[in-house]
């Protein structure tokens, strides 16, 4: 009996021992591409990372599928974007999951914009004829690369506090990141910097993050409020802004409508620019450092040929 229990302890002491070597990969779920990126960025093999937004499509309305449930009641750790930004698809989602460990304020339920620096935090109080205004700020703010390095960190972090055995993994990951992140930085405000202080129009408020980040100055937008079709007085007025401003430079997200941008730039003289705001935005992009380097590009050139200097 006594050679019995020790041969089942001995057994359980090797299983134990063996457990780290063949810890399963952490399932990580992201709202978006862009998160996907950086999670993939910082976990490295030690984690199976999925987004469930295409970069393709208006992060403000994805269509909820089935899959998404399943793959949320399976993950250890979902990041999302936050600021609302998911408000219109992803509760439904989370509550239907069944996984208690991913509900809001759960630990495993990662918030990637509490460790960012964020934008249009409205003062006072916010009414309906504001339109879809984000009363926890701009919920856009990974397309500052800056943030993208805080959003890595935090993910790191967290992966680290999960798996403590490979923390040092995650943190060297994150390491090289930041070093990659810093040098592409230098790059992209190079390429920018003959182009400080000019003006452009968007059509969402997608860029402020982008724009401040870079010297650009958004004097007005296709929407009359976020989430509000263009309407025509307020395309009127914007013509009539850009011409007296003589702006040149109309960027516009992939799954907007072109018909009001391009008629203002018919009036305008201007040019429209279609510019992915995220990973999976377009062939190219396939992760956050391309994400850049893709929109800084095609920035530039537009206005090189629209001779904004
Ligand atoms: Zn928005």
């Amino acid at each position: 009996m006594t050679r019995l229990i020790t041969l089942a302890a001995a057994f359980c002491a090797a299983l134990f021992a063996a457990a780290p070597a063949h810890a399963a990969a952490i399932k990580v779920i992201a709202t978006t591409q862009d998160l996907e990126s950086l999670a993939r960025e910082v976990g490295g093999d030690k984690i199976e990372v999925e987004a469930l937004a295409r970069g393709y499509q208006d992060p403000h309305h994805v269509e909820p599928k089935p899959s998404f449930i399943l793959k949320l009641n399976k993950a250890e750790l979902l990041i999302v974007v936050g600021r609302e930004l998911e408000i219109g698809w992803l509760p439904a989602l989370i509550n239907q999951a069944r996984n208690p460990r991913i509900q809001p304020g759960a630990d495993r339920y990662l918030d990637a914009s509490l460790s960012a620096h964020i934008l249009e935090i409205p003062t006072g109080q916010i009414t309906r004829a504001m339109g879809d205004v984000h009363p926890q700020g701009n919920p856009h703010y990974w397309l500052d690369p800056g943030n993208g390095r805080h959003i890595a960190k935090a993910i790191a972090d967290k992966l680290a506090k999960m798996a403590p055995a490979d923390a040092a993994y995650f943190q060297s990951r994150y390491a090289d990141f930041d070093k990659r992140l810093a040098e592409a930085e230098k790059r992209w405000d190079a390429q920018m910097a003959p182009y400080k202080g000019l003006k452009i129009v968007t059509y969402h408020r997608s860029w402020p993050n982008f724009t401040d980040r870079f010297g650009l100055d958004v004097i007005g937008y296709v929407e009359p409020r976020p989430g509000i079709p263009p309407s025509p007085s307020h395309t009127i007025d914007l013509i009539g802004e850009m011409k007296r401003q003589n702006v040149k430079l109309i960027l516009v997200e992939p799954y907007f409508d072109l018909k009001t941008p391009n008629s203002i730039a018919r009036e305008t003289g201007a040019t429209v620019l279609v510019l992915a705001p995220s990973v999976g935005g377009d062939k190219d992009i396939t992760d956050f450092l391309k994400l850049f380097d893709h929109d800084v590009d095609l920035v530039v050139s537009a206005l090189k040929q629209t001779g904004g200097k």
